[in-house]
């Protein structure tokens, strides 16, 4: 049985509002919520998150450079972001901090493939911290939404399973 992601019929608008909004540029961003069970997954808010890759974010970019904590490889940094997304950790942390205060937990991660289908690239395969939540993927072409299919791995080297989306 395919574990199950039900969404606000308002929060699955916003959502697919913010993906068409960011085209022709990759978007990505937080889903919170409450696990009901092993099974089922409730989303019930959608937070958009900046992309450090992009050029006004260069300031930031550098910083996190220097520290050392930038994994993604030097030649994919510096291509403006358009199919590479950066999350600022920071950002992160005080988005689910905030979450946490309205009593939801991060339920998972979503992004927009810009005239790519709703599946999981290689790049997204390779990634790590992905297992144990929902990874959706919004397929947008010509600005239009087209599809969205949401992605679930136990462990980081499992491969992705489908999930069943429900909007209500
Ligand atoms: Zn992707």
């Amino acid at each position: 049985m395919a574990r199950k992601l039900i969404f606000d019929r308002k929060e699955w608008d916003k959502l697919k509002n913010l993906c068409e909004k960011g085209y022709p540029k990759e978007v990505c961003g937080l889903l919170f919520g409450k696990v009901l069970n092993e099974q089922k997954v409730k989303v019930t808010k959608c937070e958009i998150l900046e992309n450090i890759l992009d050029e006004k974010h260069s300031p930031r970019l550098k910083e996190l450079l220097a520290a050392g904590v930038v994994t993604l490889p030097k030649e994919r940094i510096f291509k403006g972001g358009s199919y590479e997304f950066l999350i600022d950790p920071k950002e992160h942390f005080s988005k689910i901090a905030l979450a946490e205060k309205e009593g939801l937990e991060q339920v998972g991660l979503f992004h927009s493939h810009p005239d790519h289908p709703a599946k999981p690239s290689a790049i997204d395969a390779s990634q790590p911290y992905l297992a144990g939540w929902s990874n959706l993927i919004v397929a947008v072409y010509q600005r239009q939404f087209k599809e969205a299919c949401s992605w679930f791995r136990e462990k980081e080297d499992s491969p992705f399973q489908p999930e069943e989306i429900l909007v209500e």
